[in-house]
This record gives structure tokens, C-alpha cells and sequence, in this order.
């Protein structure tokens, strides 16, 4: 075969595979991209554990009608535009193609307006070479994507789902870990048209408490401490469960940097050595834990699926996290940062 340049689409499905594994990794782009658009409430509707239909709607800014075949296209994203900005990323997007991939495995239509539109635009990309089709539309001022037979065109992919119950389940949990990242932002998620979950917008604390016992349950609320500890750029917030209260909540490891959702060795590392003593081997520590620290001491460009964190200064990340778990866990302690200062 001669070398040539692959059609749009191949090029698109070639790049899903490595970020659009199953329903739950579309609603995970979606949303994602709602609450980069600023959205204060988002929609979710889910038919058939999402193989039929996953319908995001927000009210966020919206696309205007000119860029809105852009946001098909793969590389073209509003988020960055240099290398500078790739270095100290404040969005949970910047690669500029879930739209795309998602769009080549997948019948999307995107519909958007934005504030100084008078009306919607709907936008489709047809095709071998993803040519974009747009129609006028009617909505309000945000922006709803609908994604119709998830892998239709990829057999090999459309196998690998699940039952309904379960690819329903893994959206259900994402949904939960999203939930817990933006107490601001009202989420109702619907299941074969039935509402299944409501997570209202939450400010005060005794709301926020509220959304937290909703996703982690009553039990991780009542044995909940508070964890609080700021150091230069760096600061660590959110809850632990104190070891007494650990057996029945394995499952409950949620931790964010900067906002977004890590599986991270390091975190993971550090937490696990500050309970060491007080836990037994078979029991996990539970924990929601916010990390924020300078965009540009955090490299997030690590895996497409955007999960993993590298921290310029590791170590003392490490040993930060440590010391705040430590002392919440033994309340009272008034150490000194200072002597971990990089
Ligand atoms: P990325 O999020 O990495 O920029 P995407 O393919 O997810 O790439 O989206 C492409 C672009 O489309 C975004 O940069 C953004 O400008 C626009 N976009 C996508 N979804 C929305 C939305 N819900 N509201 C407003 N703009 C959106
Ligand atoms: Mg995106």
C-alpha cells in the first residue's frame, strides 16, 4: 500500500480508542466540556445504558454558529492556543478532540446557542471525511449534545458493552465523582426517561453535607474529619474517614487536583502510609480530597484519558498530603510546614 493520508473519520475512530471506551467515557467528555462552558445546571438523559442515547444539555455560554463545525473537527479547541497555556492548564479540556472522536463512532448532533444569538444552530458531520452539516434549531442560550448508537460503525467496540445495567452503573458512578467536584452545579441525571438522580446546586455547608452523604452515604458523613491545610501553592481540602468508620466504605476514594478527577500512585501513596498505623492491611482509607496547587507546578498532558497527574515537585506533594492526613487523623496536631518547603 502506498503511504496516504487517512479519511477524517478512520483518523477520528483511530483517536476515540484511546478515550471513548463505553457510554461513560462519552458522558465524562460531555459534561466535562458543559462545565468548562461555565454551566450552572446540566442535564443528563440516558436511554439503554447509553448505547441508544446519551443527551447532555447545559446553560452554559454556548458555540456560535461560525465555530460550531470547528468543535467537530479534531484539534480545534477554544481552550488553548500555545505552549505556554498547555503549561499551566485551568480547564478540564485543551486536546481539542472528544467532539470529533465521538462524533466518528457515534450519529452526534450538537446544538448550541449563545447569548448574543437569536437563534440555535444544530451541527452534524457526515460522511467519510466528516463533512459538517449545519440547520437552524430552536434553544435556549447553552448547548446540548446528543450522541445516537454509541459504536454503531465499530463493531468491535459495540461488542464490548456491557448489560444496560452496567454501562448504566459506570455512568452512575462518574456522575457521583463529578457531583462531588462541583458542589455549584445542579446535575440531574435520567435513566430510560425516569429521573434517577438530583444533585441540587449546593453553597452552604450544611448543602454541601447533603450532596456529600447523597454520593458517599451517611455513614462516610458521620465518621467524616475535616481536612485543611494550605501551604504556599498549595493547599489540601475535604474529608477522611476516621479508621473506626472505614470497614464498610472501601469504595469511597475520590480525589480531585485543580478540579479534575486523578487515579494518581502518588496521592494514593501518601494516603495510604498517613493510615498505616491506625488501619488494618484489608481495610482501604475513605476519603474526598481536593488538591489545588499551581497549574503550572501540574502536568495534566500525561494520558489522553486525562486521569493521571505528574507534580513538578513531587516528593513534596507527597509529603504535604501526608502531614495533612496525619494531623486530621490525630486532631490537634500544629505542626510546621516549613520543614517540607522544596
Ligand atoms: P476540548 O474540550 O479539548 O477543547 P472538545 O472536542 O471536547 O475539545 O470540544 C471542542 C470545542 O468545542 C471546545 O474547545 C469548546 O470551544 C467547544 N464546546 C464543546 N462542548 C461545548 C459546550 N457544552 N459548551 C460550549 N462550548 C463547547
Ligand atoms: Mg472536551
Amino acid at each position: 500500500m502506498p503511504i496516504q493520508i487517512l479519511p477524517a473519520r478512520l483518523a477520528n475512530q483511530i483517536a476515540a480508542g484511546e478515550v471513548v471506551e463505553r457510554p461513560a467515557s462519552v458522558v465524562k467528555e460531555l459534561v466535562e466540556n458543559s462545565l468548562d462552558a461555565g454551566a450552572t445546571r446540566i442535564d443528563i438523559d440516558i436511554d439503554k445504558g447509553g448505547s441508544r442515547t446519551i443527551r447532555i444539555r447545559d446553560n452554559g455560554k454556548g458555540i456560535v454558529k461560525d465555530e460550531l463545525g470547528l468543535a467537530l473537527s479534531r484539534h480545534a479547541t477554544s481552550k488553548i492556543s500555545s505552549l505556554d497555556d498547555l503549561e499551566a492548564i485551568v480547564s478540564l479540556g485543551f486536546r481539542g478532540e472528544a467532539l470529533a472522536s465521538i462524533s466518528s463512532v457515534s450519529r452526534l448532533t450538537i446544538t448550541s446557542r449563545t447569548q448574543a444569538q437569536d437563534e440555535a444552530w444544530s451541527a452534524y458531520a457526515e460522511g467519510r471525511d466528516m463533512e459538517v452539516k449545519l440547520k437552524p434549531a430552536a434553544h435556549p442560550v447553552g448547548t446540548t449534545v446528543e450522541v445516537l448508537d454509541l459504536f454503531f460503525n465499530t463493531p468491535a467496540r459495540r461488542k464490548f458493552l456491557r448489560t444496560e445495567k452496567t454501562e448504566f452503573g459506570h455512568i452512575d458512578e462518574l456522575l457521583k465523582r463529578i457531583a462531588l467536584s462541583r458542589f455549584d452545579v445542579a446535575i440531574n441525571l435520567r435513566h430510560n426517561g425516569k429521573l434517577v438522580r438530583q444533585y441540587r446546586a449546593s453553597a452552604t455547608q450544611v448543602q454541601k453535607e447533603r450532596r456529600l452523604a447523597a454520593v458517599c452515604g451517611n455513614p462516610f458523613l458521620k465518621h467524616a474529619l475535616a481536612v485543611e491545610l494550605e501551604h504556599g501553592d498549595l493547599k489540601l481540602s475535604g474529608w477522611i474517614c476516621n479508621p473506626q468508620g472505614a470497614r464498610a466504605q472501601n469504595d469511597i476514594q475520590y480525589c480531585y487536583v485543580n478540579g479534575r478527577m486523578m487515579k494518581d500512585k502518588l496521592i494514593n501513596h501518601a494516603i495510604r502510609q498517613a493510615y498505616e498505623a491506625s488501619l488494618p492491611s484489608d481495610q482501604y482509607a475513605a476519603y474526598v480530597l481536593f488538591i489545588e496547587v499551581d497549574p503550572h507546578q501540574v502536568d495534566v498532558n500525561v494520558h489522553p484519558a486525562k486521569h493521571e497527574v505528574r507534580f513538578h515537585q513531587g516528593r513534596w506533594v507527597h509529603d504535604f498530603i501526608y502531614q495533612a492526613i496525619q494531623s486530621a487523623l490525630h486532631q490537634g496536631w500544629h505542626g510546621d510546614m516549613e520543614q517540607y518547603q522544596a
